[in-house]
């Protein structure tokens, strides 16, 4: 299955562009793979199940280790993005050195409080759907990039790649 095949059902990939505008950048764009659509595919499945439909999934090699959903209503918890409560619940389980090769995959770009933490947690690889642009035709977003937020961190060394299924992950914002 090629890259144009493996796209086919959903989004814009942003990885051409961002090699393209980044080349010198250390930041590489991840190569995406089967594997990660069905990752992405958990993450967009939880974010059915979130009280704002953002989904997030942690997996290191073909294992999933934790799951994450929007919670801030349930939890009365304005933090409780997905990816926050993914991490959290991976950090129940693991060290935290055990994030080193680890890969988030977020429904939604993450948001500068997430992208920070990712990147506290050194969390090594994100690949995100919908980009913080296209959210924000949803709902509100603080408009920094995940990209500007690694760009920003001298110690940061991680891939990020976005697009993935985000035709998917952005239909969820028009179910009542
Ligand atoms: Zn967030």
């Amino acid at each position: 299955m090629d890259r144009r095949t493996l796209l086919a059902g959903g989004g814009t990939l942003l990885v051409a562009a961002t090699l393209a505008r980044d080349a010198h950048a250390r930041f590489k764009a991840a190569e995406l793979t089967h594997e990660d659509s069905h990752f992405m595919q958990l993450a967009i499945d939880q974010a059915k199940e979130a009280d704002y439909p953002f989904g997030a999934v942690i997996i290191e090699g073909a294992r999933v280790l934790a799951l994450g959903r929007n919670s801030s209503k349930r939890n009365a918890d304005p933090t409780a993005h997905a990816e926050m409560v993914a991490i959290r619940a991976f950090l129940s389980g693991h060290e935290p050195q055990d994030f080193k090769h680890t890969t988030l995959y977020s429904s939604g770009e993450p948001c500068p409080m997430c992208m920070g933490a990712i990147i506290w947690c050194g969390i090594r690889r994100l690949v995100y759907a919908a980009s913080i642009a296209e959210l924000a035709t949803k709902i509100g977003q603080i408009n920094i990039t995940s990209q500007q937020m690694a760009d920003a961190t001298p110690f940061a060394d991680m891939e990020i790649a976005g697009g993935l299924l985000s035709g998917n992950a952005m239909q969820l914002f028009d179910k009542g």
